[in-house]
């Protein structure tokens, strides 16, 4: 397996009439690069969960994902790549063929557990008595949240900003948990947005500041920024929804500019970016850093489901 690129990762100007129009400077950090099965903050948010699974003694991840997660294939892939045993509690019934995500996700060496999409609720998952049927069933394990996101992970996420060796205004990055932004909050005084991948995002405030908080009181470290912001118009529908609209503006922008982009979150944020960049005036002389955060390997299912390429 290819080793990990944490600290390698380019950063690559988008050149468009329409931002230098507006005197906007748009990177994007290619967090995508950091492994082909391991993508982005993925691999940020595992890094301090697998040392602290092996501090704690544990040699297995146990995490939760859908079908098509990019948290589910980056944790099967960073398992083998790390040596430790990983358990993917999957949301719904077993479909057979797996598809794509699940079969490398298992060729990586994950065990599925398949729970009913009652049992999945937030509420439900991670009730003791649940976790304590898990352990009956695999043993000890350490757990990993959905979507990776805990103090563990936003420190991880605080090493994104590492690799950016240029001054700028604002910091743009994909949310679903959250997590990754409140590593970019607590790693930088720029301004930063987030752009929730599902409808009604304005309850991530409230998580992400938890996580700050999280953070903080685990890691003794102080967190100053108040710049920071949720831009929720960018969803398409809610999470994983998209249109026609959205599907050819991505293969555009691999035509235009060589990076694929996934349609469930990069895709939403670099979407939304452009738009905000032609139609108001936030970003009027501001040089933007978009991170990209990977995913890609989302885009399998779509291209089956659609018929398209993208
Ligand atoms: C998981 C994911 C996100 C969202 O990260 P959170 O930390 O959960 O907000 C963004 N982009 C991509 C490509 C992802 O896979």
């Amino acid at each position: 397996m290819p080793k990990i690129n944490e600290n390698n990762i380019p950063l690559q100007q988008i050149e468009e009439d329409f931002l230098s129009q507006k005197n906007t400077k748009l990177f994007i950090l290619r967090e995508d690069l950091t492994h082909p099965e391991i993508s982005g903050n993925k691999w940020r948010k595992l890094k301090y969960n697998i040392q602290e699974a092996k501090h704690n003694n544990s040699d297995t991840l146990l995490t939760f994902g859908g079908a098509y997660s990019n948290h589910i294939a980056a944790t099967a892939a960073a398992g083998r790549e790390y040596g430790v045993k990983t358990i993917g509690v999957i949301r719904g019934e077993e479909t057979l063929p797996l598809n794509l995500t699940l079969q490398v996700a298992k060729n990586n060496g994950m065990v599925f557990k398949y729970v009913s999409r009652n049992q999945y609720r937030e509420e439900n998952k991670y009730t003791e008595s649940f976790l304590a049927s898990l352990k009956e069933e695999f043993g000890n394990f350490y757990l990993v949240p959905e979507g990776g996101s805990n103090a563990y992970a936003v420190k991880g996420c605080t090493e994104i900003i590492n690799n950016i060796n240029i001054d700028f205004d604002v910091i743009c990055s994909a949310c679903g948990t959250g997590g990754t932004l409140a590593g970019i909050i607590a790693s930088t005084q720029k301004q930063v947005l987030g752009f929730p991948a599902l409808k009604g995002g304005e309850f991530l405030k409230k998580d992400i500041s938890k996580l700050l908080n999280d953070y903080s009181n685990h890691f003794n470290a102080k967190v100053e920024n108040n710049n920071w912001e949720l831009i929720t118009a960018y969803h398409f529908g809610g999470y994983a929804k998209v249109n026609p609209e959205l599907i050819q503006f991505i293969q555009e922008f691999y035509q235009r500019h060589h990076i694929k982009l996934d349609l469930i979150y990069t895709g939403k944020m670099l979407y939304g970016i452009f738009d905000l960049v032609q139609n108001s005036k936030i970003f009027n002389d501001k040089t933007i850093i978009a991170i990209h955060t990977g995913g890609i390997q989302g885009n399998k299912g779509f291209e089956e489901r659609f018929g398209i390429v993208l």
